[in-house]
């Protein structure tokens, strides 16, 4: 077979790392192409040594200097060229040389090289919810007008996938589908007291029990903002209704998500909760490839624990219902309000309980336009993103 390259963007990050680690098992079949972080010069030097790739992309001029100053051995030429800021993370995404493009940039500064790799007809490896929940008619319009392939890597929406027949072309009736139930550990605060989670520190919240992740997800799983948007990443992504798509609190995350169908079927897909298993499963479907996961030993579970979600305890998950029924830029400000929010609660500057109430009252705030531009979408994220300082900073907060 021939060998692909990929353009990783957010290389350095959890899922990037993850990444770099089935690549580097398949050496014959997958190369680098370009490597994309924001500030973390160290590591993006690491990754250039050892992966060699063509293009290297900082978001500064100053940090593109340092990169250049590290990968530099006196008497031979760099290998790697090293560019900068948000245009050549869209120029690498869409660069011919690159068949695969893993979005594993953190947030809304994914969406722009995420539309660009779509518009360029890329085999897109989507870890990058927010870009979906931001931009679905548009994400989804661009794949299908470039023929692009797009592949769910978060482990619910891979699970679903793989879950879902082969020919599966978006009509959940005709696929004979019921139900898509996306299974959620609870976080780390399943069982904490209400009354509890105003004293929730940045520390605590972003020790999740099962998955070691970024910060800015890990604080929305601890809220389930993060089951929220993959709600509204399951709509998208297989032409679902709000109505058709339920959740249910699984706190071994071994069960990583299932389809019922209209015989009394459920197909579900279990591993270990390791994201190399999605992302491999994404860079070879419709093969599949070792992704160094060990395997699941059942008997050393020993028992999978299933049940309801408790809006009162989560209301942020009542807030992405809203937003995507509601439709429009709704999701693109729910998730720019919780964007500024975790950064907020990260910083010490709100409380966690304060999350969703500060969300709401952005949504309460801003009225939603139609979302079928990218100019509407960005302007009801800089909306959002104003309204929510602005409470933040006049304490308006409940
Ligand atoms: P992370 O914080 O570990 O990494 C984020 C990456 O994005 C880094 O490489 C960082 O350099 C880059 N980045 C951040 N801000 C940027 C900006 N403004 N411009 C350019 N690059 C920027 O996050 P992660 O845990 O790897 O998650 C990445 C994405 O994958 C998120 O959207 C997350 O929701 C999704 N995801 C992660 C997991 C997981 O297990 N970690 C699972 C499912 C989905
Ligand atoms: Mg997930």
């Amino acid at each position: 077979m021939t060998r692909q390259l990929l353009t990783l963007l957010g290389a350095t990050g959890t899922i990037g790392c993850n990444t770099l680690e089935v690549v580097a098992l398949h050496p014959e079949r997958y190369g680098v192409f370009a490597l994309t972080a924001h500030r973390n010069v160290e590591k993006l030097a690491q990754q250039c040594r050892r992966f060699a790739p063509r293009v290297a992309v900082v978001d500064h001029a100053a940090d593109a200097e340092r990169l250049r100053l590290l990968l530099t051995v006196p008497g031979t030429p760099l290998e790697t060229e090293i560019l900068y800021g948000p245009d050549a993370l869209c120029q690498v995404a869409a660069a011919p040389e690159a068949a695969i493009v893993m979005a594993a940039i953190v947030g809304a500064a994914g969406l722009a090289p995420t539309l660009a790799a779509a518009r360029a007809g890329k085999r897109i490896l989507l870890a990058n919810k927010e870009a979906l929940v931001m931009s679905g008619a548009l994400l989804m319009d661009a794949v299908r007008a470039s023929g692009a392939a797009l592949l769910p890597v978060d482990s619910e929406h891979n699970a679903v996938f793989q879950s879902l027949p082969h020919h599966y072309s978006r009509q959940l009736a005709i696929a004979g589908v019921s139900r898509i139930t996306l299974t959620a550990s609870g976080g780390p605060f399943l069982h904490r007291a209400l009354s509890d989670l105003a004293r929730v520190t940045p520390e605590e919240a972003c020790k999740h029990p099962n998955w070691v992740m970024g910060r800015k997800i890990s604080v929305d799983s601890a809220t389930m903002m993060n089951k929220g948007l993959e709600l509204i990443e399951a709509c998208w992504l297989f032409e679902a209704q709000p109505e058709q798509v339920d959740i249910v609190i699984h706190p071994e995350s071994i069960v990583h998500s299932m389809v019922a169908y209209v015989d009394g079927s459920v197909i579900a897909q279990l591993g270990c909760p390791d994201m190399r298993t999605p992302i491999a499963y994404a860079l070879a479907f419709p093969e599949r490839i070792a992704s160094g996961v060990p395997a699941l030993d059942l008997p050393a579970v020993g028992a999978l624990h299933f049940q309801a979600l408790d809006l009162q305890r989560f209301p942020a998950v009542s807030l992405a219902y809203r937003a995507i029924r509601t439709g429009g830029t709704a999701p693109a400000i729910l998730n720019a309000a919780n964007e500024v929010a975790v950064a907020a609660f990260l910083e010490g500057h709100m409380r966690f309980d304060q999350i969703p109430a500060l969300i709401a009252r952005v949504m309460d705030a801003l009225s939603p336009e139609p979302g079928d531009t990218l100019a509407g979408v960005l302007e009801a994220d800089a909306r959002s993103r104003a309204c929510a300082a602005a409470l933040i900073r006049e304490q308006a907060l409940p």
